[in-house]
């Protein structure tokens, strides 16, 4: 029982890994587009952290066009 167990979890592992690596590849690409949360932030809104890479954003390095983002993920 334990062992039947154990080998589910590591096929559930395998395809969580598979359906990542596909999704990764898919967005990649172009064949998927990532799905937005929702929020109601808008441009104007100040994070300390970057919303695309998560990376904290010091003063000069905001993007301009959207203070939500750094200038790696928002390059104009
Ligand atoms: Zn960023």
């Amino acid at each position: 029982m334990l062992s039947i167990n154990k080998d589910q979890k590591r096929n559930k592992i395998m395809e969580n890994n598979f359906k990542n690596g596909l999704i990764k590849y898919g967005l990649k690409h172009g064949y998927i587009k990532p799905r937005k949360k929702k929020d109601n932030s808008k441009k104007t809104d100040y994070f300390s952290n970057c919303r695309c890479c998560g990376q904290y954003i010091s003063n000069d390095y905001r993007a301009n066009l959207d203070k939500r983002y750094c200038q790696d993920c928002l390059p104009y």
